[in-house]
Order: structure tokens, then sequence, then C-alpha cells
């Protein structure tokens, strides 16, 4: 796993000058990528993790059910609790004892939340997160937050599993959606996506919604942000979703940019996207 805390820290001390974030939020996400590479440590060194095969890929459409499994959840469990507190100490408002309950006590939560998940079916989140007295965001943040490090630990280990050319829209590991993307400019223009979840990056079509899959060139545009050439935001018409976007100069570059780091650096990027009426999907 990446180690986000590093690249976070070379980049987050302009943009606390620049009141583009907190010095609280910088605080919270610094902790939150420690708890993540920590999470990433205590999966990579356990001797008997869950096995996937290639017929489990995407696991949001034929393996969710490797969250059920008994390796799975002796894994997962103990890295709940800490990440509930991590993020009520920040956030003292948050109350998250129900959630945190129900999903050590009952697998079949966590299949049903999983499930919801990768369909993003913002319904039955909801549902998800009144019953168990939080928001319907918060409770998908600590869901995303909580496996991510896993994903990213399964991910690693079954690297030469995932199909290469894939340009769909949805990641090829995890099958959840793309949280960045990156352009390479000049005459390359290679352009990629890095999934939300398990942080893989896959080659995507360079005229294409990131969300939908549309090509019609009439849908498409890119908003350049007005402070910082370095991004943009291409938005679709079709379905008004939109994708942040860093521009990188080579392909080298590419390697050296944290996309994981760069979205939660943007906030302002999707406050404009979110004020002229798109949506992240
Ligand atoms: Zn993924
Ligand atoms: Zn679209």
């Amino acid at each position: 796993m990446l180690n986000h805390a590093a690249y976070f820290n070379e980049r987050a001390g302009k943009l606390v000058n620049d009141g583009i974030v907190t010095r609280e939020t910088i605080d919270f996400y610094h902790a939150l990528f420690e708890y993540h590479l920590r999470q990433y440590e205590r999966y990579a060194n356990d001797p008997n993790p869950p096995e996937l095969e290639s017929t489990d890929l995407p696991i949001a459409k034929t393996g969710k059910n490797i969250f059920l499994h008994d390796d799975a959840l002796r894994l997962l469990l103990p890295g709940l609790a800490p990440l509930i507190e991590l993020v009520a100490t920040h956030h003292p408002g948050l109350v998250f004892r129900a959630l945190s309950e129900s999903l050590a006590a009952d697998p079949g939560v966590m299949r049903d939340v999983t499930g919801a998940l990768f369909e993003n079916d913002s319904g039955r989140l909801g549902e998800f997160a009144l019953k168990h007295k939080t928001g319907a965001e918060e409770a998908v943040f600590v869901v995303i937050n909580w496996l991510k490090p896993f994903l990213v630990f399964l991910r690693g280990r079954n690297r030469h599993m995932i199909p290469g050319g894939v340009t769909k829209q949805r990641c090829p590991f995890c099958g959840y959606y793309p949280a960045m993307a990156a352009i390479i400019s000049g005459k390359d223009g290679r352009r990629y996506l890095q999934c939300a979840l398990c942080e893989h990056r896959w080659q995507y079509r360079r005229i294409a919604c990131a969300v939908c899959g549309s090509e019609e060139a009439k849908d498409l545009e890119y908003l350049s942000s007005e402070t910082d050439a370095r991004y943009r935001i291409d938005v679709c018409h079709e379905c008004r979703g939109y994708i942040k976007t860093v521009r990188i100069e080579s392909a080298e570059e590419l390697d050296e940019c944290d996309l994981a780091v760069e979205n939660v650096l943007t906030p302002h990027l999707d406050s404009a996207a979110l004020r002229q009426g798109f949506r992240r999907p």
C-alpha cells in the first residue's frame, strides 16, 4: 500500500495556507492514512489470508462473499473499533456504536452493507444508516475506510489475476467506482482511473464518461480549475456524473502521483461540480 501520509504531508501545508482545507481536516486524514497502513501491515503479515480465484473477480459481481469467509472476518473485525474511535475522536458528534456492534455480531449485516455499497444502492445504504442511527454518508465513509486496506492488500496479492486492457468505468479488481482520474498531457494522452476502494489504477478510454461510459462528444465537457491548471473536472451531460482529473506531464510522473491523496486534497473541486448540478457515482 502506498504511504499516503508521506505524500499528503508534502502537499497539505500549502493547501492549509491557501484556505482550501483546514488544519483539523489535515490532522484527521493524517490519522486515517496511518490507520490504513497499520491495518494493511496487519493483513500482509498474516499467515492465512483468504484465497481468491480469478472467477471471484470483480469482487462486486462474483466474490462478495469473500467478506463472509472466516479468515476475512477474523482479519477485518479487529480493524473496526480503532477506525470508529479515530472518526469519533476527530468528529465528536458522530456515533457509530450501533453500527460497529451489529457488524461485529452478524456476518449477514456485512453481506448486506457490502452488497449495497458495490451496487451503489443509496436507498439500501440510507436504510442501513437509519437502522444504525447514523447518517448514510458517515456509514459509507466508515465501511469504505474499513474495507479499503483489506482490498488493497487482496489486490496486491492477486494482481496477476486482474484483467488488463479493460476499459470499463468500474474497477476490474473489486468492481467499485473510480475516485479520481489522471490524464497524461500532450500527444501521449493516456487516461487512467483509480478505484476509490482498492486503489487499483487502470487505463480508460480518453473520450468517454467515467461514470456512464457515454462516448457522445456532445455530452462530454471539462471544467478547468480557475486557480490551478493541475486539475480539471470531467463532466457528463448524459448522466450528470463527474470525475476530478489530475493533469500529468509524463508517464513517469504518474507513478509519483498519489491519486488517493489528490482526491482528499481537492474538496473545492467537488464543491464546484456539485454547485453546477453534477454528482459523483
Ligand atoms: Zn477496486
Ligand atoms: Zn455519463
